[in-house]
């Protein structure tokens, strides 16, 4: 028998509605393990209509995005404003053909960025793991030294050949967890190669405009206030609109699935830093609609907010067990307790090592390095 849908999981409805005051909920169509639609919300007013995440790059995309906007009225140029939740590609694919088309201003938080971690972090990691030194990563601010890492990862992704190392090295790193010998294989190696380098500048969009926490942005005519929600991404970002109490709420709080935390973060501990973005959007009072970039629109954001954070914490308390039966043991043999066997493979991996990294740095577990290179954690 198979498992009811989760909303989040429904295929793209062709269907356009009107889910607040002048926003529009456009469902485009993706292909992503547990998501089947991504909606691209379009915020109407006087000079056309600005849309939140345009999708995932490529043509089925955009042939919705046209279909969908015909039947507001409107077309690919009358949009003068992208803005972009966070850099998953979902999120941003559209963005650059739409650029093309009306000369939109795209607009993202600073930290905006596609390619994945750089190897900065991980010799950054290697080091507390190798060493005695007490200068606890969780006391670096994270998003100054995020913020270099990306600046650095810029002025090398201008220079077509350093980007291509620089790619290329990245790529052919394990991940923190794994052992030295432990790549990724060559299909999925090449895959991120050409989707790194020369499909890079089809689909990844200049920012023209950056927002920061704090910064007012206008949309349908009404004044948002901006959000940095770090933990899904180090750059996600919510808006909400005080006046309808309308919250766009990207991938940050999702209605019905957990949002995915992985381990590889220009965050060093991605998990804490999403506890407290989601204590954040739980403390603003008068939100009336959340508008969530998979799944359908809900009121209580704050008890969404909260029952997430309660997950995790759940889970936590679930390593902590598995700890006790296992005892030490690899990322792996954690995931594999973790999870149900449908779910294992890097996206598991990646959220157990979030969970025993947030553990290692509350001083709850040591980590070392086995004879096969590979992380251990001791809880
Ligand atoms: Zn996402
Ligand atoms: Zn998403």
């Amino acid at each position: 028998m198979s498992r009811p849908k989760r909303q989040e999981q429904e295929d793209a409805s062709e269907e356009v509605t009107e889910v607040a005051k002048d926003i529009l909920r456009m469902q485009l169509p993706i292909q992503i393990p547990g998501l089947g639609h991504v909606n691209m919300y379009a915020l109407i007013d006087k000079d056309g209509a600005a849309v939140i995440d345009p999708g995932l790059p490529g043509t089925a995309t955009w042939a919705a995005i046209r279909h969908r906007l015909k039947q507001a009225g409107l077309e690919p140029r009358h949009i003068h404003t992208v803005f972009i939740t966070h850099s998953h590609p979902d999120h941003f694919g559209g963005a650059v053909q739409i650029q093309k088309e009306s000369g939109a201003k795209i607009v993202a938080h600073r930290a905006f960025h596609f390619g994945g971690p750089s190897t900065h972090r991980q010799h950054r990691h290697e080091h507390v793991h190798g060493s005695h030194d007490h200068h606890s990563e969780a006391s670096v601010d994270d998003l100054t030294i995020h913020m270099e890492m990306l600046e650095r990862d810029r002025r090398r992704a201008q220079n077509p050949v350093r980007n291509f190392f620089g790619v290329l090295k990245r790529m052919t790193t394990p991940a923190p967890w794994k052992g030295p010998r432990e790549r990724p294989d060559l299909r999925q190696r090449l895959r991120w190669l050409s989707f790194s380098t020369v499909g890079r500048s089809k689909f990844l969009p200049t920012v023209t405009h950056h927002v920061e926490h704090g910064d007012v942005i206008k949309l349908a005519g009404r004044e948002w206030f901006a959000l940095h929600t770090p933990g899904h991404t180090a750059d996600h970002v919510c808006l909400h609109d005080p006046e309808t109490g309308a919250f766009l709420a990207g991938d940050h709080v999702l209605p019905s699935i957990t949002p995915h935390i992985g381990g590889v973060s220009y965050l060093s501990d991605p998990l804490k830093s999403f506890f407290y973005s989601l204590d954040r959007v739980g403390e603003i009072s008068g939100v009336e609609l959340a508008l969530p970039a998979h799944g359908h629109p809900f009121r209580d954001l704050k008890g969404r907010a909260a029952s997430i954070k309660a997950h995790h914490h759940e889970r936590l308390d679930e390593l902590r067990n598995i700890a006790k039966d296992i005892g030490t043991a690899d990322v792996n043999s954690f995931m594999k307790r973790l999870f149900r066997e449908r779910s294992w493979g890097d996206m598991a991996e990646s959220e157990t090592y979030a969970h025993l990294e947030h553990l290692r740095l509350a001083r709850e577990a040591e980590a070392h390095r086995n004879e096969k290179g590979r992380l251990v954690y001791d809880l």
